[in-house]
């Protein structure tokens, strides 16, 4: 199968998916896809779907739920630092 993507030929290899797309893509492209992150999937791997599924899933949900915790604990911080300044008699 040829990538979905750049149409140049190369054989697609890996699979990336978002909650809008969903396509076959070569090399080059799943390291753009990695880059923008997105989830990348070996098709190799596509037998073991089944089992492996709900790890998949769940992998880019917990890597966005890091970055929610880490955005909001720095939030969290700058609101303690205002705070702070409001009552700096300590
Ligand atoms: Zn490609």
């Amino acid at each position: 199968m040829e990538c979905q993507r750049c149409l140049t030929g190369k054989e697609a290899k890996y699979r990336v998916y978002t909650d809008l797309i969903d396509m076959k893509v070569c090399e080059a492209c799943a390291d753009e896809a990695r880059r923008l992150g997105i989830a990348v999937e070996v098709l190799d791997r596509e037998k073991k779907k089944q089992r492996n599924g709900l790890r998949q899933l769940l992998f880019p949900l917990e890597h966005a739920a890091g970055k929610l915790h880490r955005f909001t604990h720095s939030c969290h911080q700058k609101a303690q630092r205002m705070l702070g300044d409001v009552h700096s008699s300590q």
